[in-house]
């Protein structure tokens, strides 16, 4: 039997970003405890969890803001801890923090910021991609970003992230400060771009998000504490524990 055919036949889908066994935190002060979580590509992968239930950590470990103490974190297969988080960058992956914008820049800078380790020539051509999709932001594109709404504000930061033309797009609780109107216009831009063949992995503590979840994780004190769908989650008990502290 020939190789490829053998490789073929053994052939199993790498996973985007496939995460085991982190422990982190601040200091001497330990925030995750073994916490696994996986993104399939082509997946809307939804973190949920509490105020302080460590997702931000979380995400801060996986782009390399912050260091994992244990455990290991595969990008397309490709072992990334302790790389440098520009690293990750160009391999695919794109951080959207609570913040997402530098306030005291245009909207133009911004972007050029996300897009900052293409060719000028593909800033240039993702740039108008982006002012395509957000008209509003071409037309003000030479305002601070302090002058936009929180709405607006929260389009620019999604545009910033796929400035980079990732692979993975990880949204640290995109609907935070945005009233219902600007959340439902975040998840439409999810699923817009999904369609386009980004993956997402979307911490949040706004249920809104599992009407476009692949998959569910919930977080808990820092313990990932359910993984599946989003049918699934509704027969568990889980939501009920990491919100209320109610334990069965
Ligand atoms: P939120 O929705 O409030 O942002 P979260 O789920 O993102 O919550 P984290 O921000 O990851 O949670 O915080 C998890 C825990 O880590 C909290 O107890 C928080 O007080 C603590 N923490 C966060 N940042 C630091 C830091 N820089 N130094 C020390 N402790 C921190």
């Amino acid at each position: 039997m020939a190789d490829s055919d053998q490789q073929g036949q053994f052939h199993q889908e790498v996973s985007l970003l496939d995460v085991s066994g982190i422990e982190t935190g601040y200091d001497d002060l330990q925030i995750l405890w073994n916490v696994g979580i996986n993104v399939r590509r082509g997946e809307r992968v939804i973190v949920l969890g509490a105020n302080g239930a460590g997702k931000t950590t979380l995400l801060k470990a996986l782009v390399g803001l912050l260091p994992a103490w244990k455990g290991a974190i595969h990008l397309n297969g490709e072992a990334v801890q302790g790389m440098r988080i520009d690293r990750r960058i160009s391999r695919g992956v794109s951080y959207l923090s609570e913040v997402g914008v530098v306030a005291g820049l245009t909207i133009e800078e911004n972007l050029r910021i996300g897009g900052y380790h293409l060719a000028s020539g593909a800033v240039r051509s993702q740039m108008a991609v982006m002012y395509d999709f957000f008209p509003d932001l071409r037309a003000r594109r030479r305002e601070a970003a302090a002058s936009l709404s929180g709405g607006q504000r929260k389009m620019l930061a999604v545009a910033k992230a796929l400035m980079s033309r990732p692979q993975l797009v990880i949204m640290d609780e995109p609907s935070a400060g945005l009233s219902p109107l600007f959340v439902s216009e975040v998840i439409s831009m999810v699923n817009r771009f999904h369609g386009e063949g980004i993956s997402f992995l979307v911490a949040e503590q706004n249920v809104k998000f599992l009407e476009i979840a692949d998959r569910v994780y919930v977080l808990d004190a820092g313990r990932m504490i359910f993984s599946g769908t989003v049918e699934e989650l509704h027969k568990n008990d889980a939501l009920e524990r990491a919100y209320f502290g109610v334990y069965g």
